[in-house]
C-alpha cells in the first residue's frame, strides 16, 4: 500500500472517496465488536435543580473505548451507527445499562437516555424499555427519553401516534438541543413533552448577547406556560447560571457544575448531594 504521503491522497488508485467509504466500513465492523466485546461504556453528567441546588438526575452519554484508538466520541460514530442501522442495537444496551445504573441511585434521581431517530421509528424500541424497566425495577416516571426535533421531520402524525403509545408506559420525554432544528410549534401543541432543553448555543450567550438571553427567556417562558420543565445545556459560566436562575430556569447542566463522569464518580456525586441536603436539614 501506497505511504501515507501527500501524494497518496491524489493515488489513482485510491480514490478519496474509496477510502473515506472504507473508513466507515471499517467503523461499523469495529463497533459490531464493541458491543459483543463490551467496549461501550455509559458516562453521567448530573442535571442540577436552580431551586434547590441539589442533583435532579443524570444523562446517560455513551462512550466508546476503542481498542487501539482509545476513546471514541459520540459525534463520530453515532452518525455512522445511525446510517448502518446498529444504533438500533447500541441503544438497546445504551437503555438497559442506564435503567440498571439508576437502580442504585436514590428513588428521586431520574435518567434521561438519548434516542436516535432511526431507534425511535424501530419496532422494537416499547419491547425494550418495557424489558429494561422490569429487569432494573425502577419506576417508569424515572426514566426519560430525550430526542431531537429532527424526530418529527417527517410522518408527524405517525410520530405523535408513536409518541403517545410510549407515553402510556409512564416515562418522560425531554425534546434536545432546542431551537436548533427544524423548529416548528405546532408539535409542542400537539404533544405534551414533560421538559425542553435549551441547546448550549443559547446558553453560551446568555450573559453576553441580548439576543440569545432573550431567546432563553422566550423558551423559559414558553415552557412554563406549556407545563413543561426546562433544563440549559452547557452551562460553563457563574455568570450563565446566574441569568438562567433570575430568568426562572429549572435545571441546568454543564462543565461549570460537572462533567460527564463514570457511574463510579457519579455515586461519589450522589454521596456528596445527600450530605448537602442533611447538612441543610440540620
Ligand atoms: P446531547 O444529548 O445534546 O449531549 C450533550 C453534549 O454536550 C454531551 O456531549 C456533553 O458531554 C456535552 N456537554 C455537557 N456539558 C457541556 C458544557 O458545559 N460545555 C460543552 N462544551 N459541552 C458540554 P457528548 O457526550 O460528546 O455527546 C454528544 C452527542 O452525542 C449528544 O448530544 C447526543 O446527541 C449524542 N449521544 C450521546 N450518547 C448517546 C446515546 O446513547 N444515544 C444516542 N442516540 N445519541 C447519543
Ligand atoms: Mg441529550
Ligand atoms: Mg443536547
Ligand atoms: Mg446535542
Amino acid at each position: 500500500r501506497a505511504k501515507q504521503d501527500g501524494r497518496s491522497t491524489f493515488c489513482f488508485f485510491e480514490p478519496a472517496l474509496d477510502a473515506a467509504a472504507r473508513a466507515r466500513r471499517q467503523l461499523e465492523l469495529d463497533m459490531r465488536e464493541a458491543l459483543s466485546e463490551g467496549q461501550f461504556r455509559l458516562d453521567f453528567q448530573p442535571v442540577l435543580c436552580l431551586k434547590n441546588d441539589r442533583i435532579s438526575g443524570f444523562e446517560a452519554l455513551l462512550r466508546w473505548h476503542h481498542p487501539t484508538r482509545g476513546l471514541v466520541s459520540p459525534v463520530e460514530f453515532i452518525p455512522v451507527a445511525e446510517d448502518t442501522g446498529l444504533i438500533i442495537q447500541i441503544g438497546e444496551w445504551v437503555i438497559h445499562e442506564a435503567c440498571r445504573q439508576a437502580k442504585s441511585w436514590p428513588a428521586h434521581m431520574r435518567v434521561a437516555v438519548n434516542v436516535s431517530p432511526l431507534q425511535f421509528r424501530s419496532p422494537g424500541l416499547k419491547g425494550v424499555i418495557v424489558q429494561a424497566l422490569a429487569y432494573s425495577g425502577i419506576e417508569p416516571h424515572r426514566l426519560e427519553i430525550e430526542m431531537t426535533e429532527s424526530i418529527f421531520l417527517e410522518n408527524t402524525d405517525d410520530t405523535l401516534a408513536l409518541l403517545h403509545s410510549l407515553r402510556a408506559l409512564g416515562i418522560r420525554f425531554a425534546l434536545d438541543d432546542f431551537g436548533t432544528g427544524y423548529s416548528s410549534l405546532s408539535y409542542l401543541r400537539s404533544f405534551p413533552f414533560d421538559k425542553i432543553k435549551i441547546d448550549r448555543s443559547f446558553v453560551t450567550g446568555i450573559a453576553s448577547e441580548q439576543n440569545a438571553a432573550a431567546i432563553v427567556r422566550a423558551i423559559v417562558d414558553l415552557a412554563t406556560a406549556l407545563g413543561m420543565e426546562t433544563t440549559a445545556e452547557g452551562v460553563e459560566l457563574e455568570s450563565q447560571m446566574a441569568e438562567l436562575r433570575a430568568q426562572g430556569c429549572g435545571t441546568i447542566q454543564g462543565f461549570l457544575y460537572s462533567r460527564p463522569v463514570s457511574a463510579e464518580q457519579a455515586a461519589l456525586l450522589i454521596t456528596a448531594d445527600a450530605q448537602d441536603a442533611r447538612r441543610e436539614a440540620a
